[in-house]
């Protein structure tokens, strides 16, 4: 589903992704954690484009979406309608939700598929209220973003991000946001929702979330991955036990 090889991306500089290597499989459920600083970041946001990265390849479903002729290049090579193409395949759920604050929770799923689509509003809002169902939050359909909590917005958010039928979502830290007790009603929406087929690369600090829900963890430090493989595998890494010993 998502081939990236020999990544690298600098900021200044300095490299924070290092020649990274790493295919995910369609249904495939990954999760990526390491420290503060890692790359985890900038690793997603290279796989839709919000970063440009400075040398490699990545292709997603069969097309490349970005390479660089001779080692090193620009983007040129990544065109505006395979740009367009991707950001509609890929979608992305972030730390901080980003719901359109001026927007109803209803308006909020129904505009990416009704305007990035062409799709009728008269479909699209079904399938929204659908979603929210699912999610236990038709009843705030008419709501705004800010009169739900962080969790509320983070399900509402989620729910957006699968009105495109997206081909995998990206998510960056999706519960580092929320206050503790809302962080699990997210948690079990992700996991019900990877049980459902759906390809997720998930960046988290959720490590009992990692171990019982992804298919693969890879752990990345200093710009480049230490370790993956099954969970049980990758938690038993010595670098791992170590950073995972801070932060209990
Ligand atoms: P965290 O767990 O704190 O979110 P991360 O693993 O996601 O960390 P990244 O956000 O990918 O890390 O950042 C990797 C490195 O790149 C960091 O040292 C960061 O300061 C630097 N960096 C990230 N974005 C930028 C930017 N836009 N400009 C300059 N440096 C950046
Ligand atoms: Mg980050």
């Amino acid at each position: 589903m998502i081939g990236i090889t020999g990544l690298t991306k600098s900021y200044n500089s300095r490299q924070v992704l290092k020649d990274v290597d790493l295919r995910i499989l369609p249904g495939e459920v990954v999760a990526i954690i390491g420290p503060s600083g890692a790359g985890k970041s900038t690793l997603l946001r290279c796989i839709n484009m919000l970063e440009v990265p400075d040398a490699g390849r990545i292709h997603v479903d069969g097309r490349q979406v970005f390479y660089t002729p001779n080692g090193r290049g620009k983007l040129g090579v990544l065109d505006q309608f395979r740009l367009t193409w991707l950001r509609r395949e890929i979608a992305m759920v972030f730390q901080q939700f980003n719901l359109w604050p001026h927007r109803t929770v209803l308006d909020n799923l129904v505009e990416g598929p009704v305007i990035a689509k062409g799709q009728k509003r008269t479909d699209a809002v079904p399938r929204a209220m659908e979603k929210l169902r699912s999610v236990g939050l038709e009843d705030k359909a008419d709501a705004y973003p800010a009169d739900l909590s962080g969790g509320q917005q983070q399900r509402v958010a989620i729910c957006r991000a699968l009105m495109m039928d997206p081909k995998a979502i990206l998510f960056d830290e999706p519960t580092s946001a929320l206050d503790p007790e809302l962080v699990n009603e997210v948690l079990d929406i992700m996991a019900r929702l990877a049980k459902t087929g759906m390809t997720m690369v998930i960046v988290t600090h959720e490590m009992k979330f990692a171990r019982e829900v992804a298919d693969r963890v890879i752990f990345m430090e200093h710009g480049g991955i230490v370790a993956e493989g099954p969970p049980d595998e990758v938690f038993q890494h010595p670098r791992l036990r170590v950073y995972a010993s801070h932060l209990s």
